[in-house]
């Protein structure tokens, strides 16, 4: 007979995190359950919210609650540079370590069409709207490595060029296949400072 318990269910959620088998949810519910209900509230109130509150930036389609990012909203920034990169958590790669202080547009993906991933699904209407604004003078591509990376950065280097806007490609470093958030810091630091002309 199959275990319908709350505990059972409880260990099954858990197994929706990223590298979390059926061993480590099984450690986590007991850790919770036995010695950390006061973080297991905290925990669960902050998912609830999170869901509940947490959208799109409708500039820059990162995570956030308000209508615009704070990078977006931030005067001191650069409004000519504008980094393309496939997830919010990029966002937070580049921004704690490379010196880079222009904003941002997030895909939310990288091309695939196989896996029904268009022009649409990224946002590419959008962001060649804002290429058309005019204020944009070179475009980083910070796609990841990977094929689908490369591809997508080669179409968004075509929008850009096609309006005179100079296209730039991290450098060196990001090994073929590379994921951002998988760099340390300081390759991710000088991947950006040496990016070069795509
Ligand atoms: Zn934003």
């Amino acid at each position: 007979m199959s275990d319908n318990s709350l505990l059972q269910q409880l260990i099954d959620a858990l197994k929706c995190l990223p590298g979390v088998g059926i061993k480590t949810a099984q450690r986590m519910a007991f850790h919770l359950l036995e010695r950390d209900r006061q973080g297991a509230r905290i925990l669960a109130d902050r998912l609830y919210e999170a869901l509940d509150r947490i959208g799109h930036c409708k500039r820059c389609r990162t995570f956030t609650e308000h209508e615009i990012c704070r990078i977006c909203s931030d005067v001191r920034r650069d409004s000519s540079l504008l980094c393309i990169v496939e997830s919010p958590s990029d966002v937070l790669a580049i921004d704690t370590n490379a010196e880079y202080r222009g904003l941002y547009f997030v895909l939310m993906g990288r091309l695939s069409p196989l896996d029904g991933i268009g022009p649409e699904q990224l946002g590419l209407t959008e962001l060649e709207a804002r290429l058309d604004e005019g204020e944009i003078t070179e475009l980083i591509l910070a796609t990841n490595t990977t094929v689908e990376g490369e591809v997508t950065a080669h179409v968004l280097a075509e929008m850009a060029h096609k309006r005179g806007i100079q296209t730039t490609r991290l450098a060196q470093g990001v090994p073929m296949g590379g994921e951002l958030e998988y760099l340390d810091g300081s390759t991710l630091s000088h991947a950006f400072s040496e990016r070069r002309q795509y």
